[in-house]
């Protein structure tokens, strides 16, 4: 799963890409809107945090430029506080959630969750494919009930697989969820990774689609 920062507060900015990182997200950052306005509309984010007030262009005018292109990615909007009109007017250009500032982190981490779980097409924050359940709160993995260790990238891609369970995802749309936009992307990695994750769940598991891409969960939703 990967996310798009933009906040021209170069504190909050780090602090929310921080955070991000560390509950296993990629992160990219912008600090006005321009920047941030390229970034969305040039790549694939899961979520967005959009900063209404930016510099160069404000927020409510980057997030309705990307939906008027049909950027439809889940924007969650930062307002000010007690400007009840930045959140009327923020959910009018299309956001789909709003935090006033200033806020706590680990609201901004579950309101990520949430929207990312329901773009997904999921209502609970746990999603169960087979004998492999992931908890999107504790980005824990288990097997049967027993816990499974995985580094950071072997989580952000079973992550991404598993919220679109029953879905071929082509190996680019993997690629593209995976890395953080200065990444030096190596294709071949993400064989490297599947093949960890197998062994690790099972080897039928993650099923190759060759030459298109990967797949958990077969044809049925069981999520
Ligand atoms: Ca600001």
């Amino acid at each position: 799963m990967r996310i798009l920062v933009v906040e021209d507060d170069p504190d909050l900015n780090r602090q929310l890409c921080e955070a991000l990182a560390d509950a296993g997200y990629a992160v990219d950052k912008a600090f006005d809107g321009e920047e941030g306005n390229f970034l969305g509309d040039t790549e694939p984010y899961d979520a967005v945090i959009l900063d209404i007030g930016l510099p160069k262009m404000d927020g409510l005018s980057v997030l309705e430029q990307w939906r008027r292109n049909d950027r439809n990615m889940p924007v969650l909007v930062l307002t000010a506080r007690d400007r009840w009109s930045d959140k009327v007017a923020g959910i009018d250009a299309g956001a789909d959630d709003y935090v006033a500032k200033p806020f706590h982190m680990e609201e901004v981490l579950a309101r990520v969750r949430a929207l990312l779980r329901r773009a997904a097409g999921h209502a609970s924050s746990e999603i169960e494919v087979g004998e492999i359940r992931l908890d999107t709160r504790t980005a824990r993995v288990t097997r049967n009930g027993s816990q499974v260790k995985l580094t950071s990238l072997e989580f952000r891609l079973l992550s991404y697989l598993m919220h679109h369970n029953g879905r071929l995802v082509p190996r680019m749309e993997l690629i593209e969820h995976l890395y953080e936009q200065d990444f030096d992307r190596d294709s071949n990695t993400v064989e490297v990774f599947i093949g960890r994750l197998r062994k690790k769940l099972g080897a039928g598991f993650i099923e190759t689609v060759r030459g298109l891409g990967y797949q958990v969960g077969g044809g049925a939703d069981e999520g």
